[in-house]
């Protein structure tokens, strides 16, 4: 609707813009996400750029670096292929990544504006009453701060951290302890 026809080449076909896709491909090689390349249609914009899809996938640049530690891969494809493509991922670990270590009575929490996840209490002793609720931190203040395992962060707002947020390794060492 307007904008002009762009075409990019994929294995040596040209495309237009509007029928490839961008890919994430997990370390084990399975289809993770999908991510629009030219939304211009539809008040979007055109995306040709990695660094421009990463910022579409990932939050931070902490999330964006670990997600290229760990092997993510990051392509245009034919979006007819994505479709395909795209299902559950068959290996163990799961998409090439081992899981986060676990610790009883903690779960991975990151503050609104942290950058790592840390284990955070789930059960507050002290007033004998449950900080989290399904996959929501209580947002009762008068529970007060709850310190980080690591001892490093004490605050009142924390919210479970999705699985792309890096975690802090001196609470990754007393979990895995
Ligand atoms: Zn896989
Ligand atoms: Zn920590």
């Amino acid at each position: 609707m307007g904008a002009p026809t762009i075409t990019v080449e994929v294995d040596g076909q040209s495309y237009d813009t509007t029928d490839v896709t961008w890919i994430s491909y997990a370390p084990c090689g399975c289809v993770e996400g999908a991510s629009t390349v030219d939304g211009r249609s539809y008040g979007g914009e055109l995306i040709l750029a990695e660094a421009q899809v990463l910022a579409k996938f990932y939050d931070t640049k902490a999330e964006r670096d670990k997600a290229k530690a760990q092997g993510f891969r990051f392509e245009i494809r034919p979006r007819d292929e994505v479709k395909t493509l795209m299902g559950d991922c068959p290996h163990t670990p799961k998409w090439g990544i081992e899981p986060r270590p676990t610790l009883e009575g903690h779960a991975w929490g990151i503050k609104d504006s942290g950058r790592v996840a840390h284990l955070v209490p789930t059960y507050g002793k002290e007033r004998g009453s449950f900080l989290l609720h399904g996959d929501k931190f209580s947002e009762r203040y008068d529970l007060g701060h709850v310190e980080s395992l690591c001892g490093s962060v004490r605050d009142m707002n924390w919210r479970v951290a999705g699985s792309s947020v890096p975690e802090c390794t001196r609470c990754t060492k007393r979990a895995v302890a």
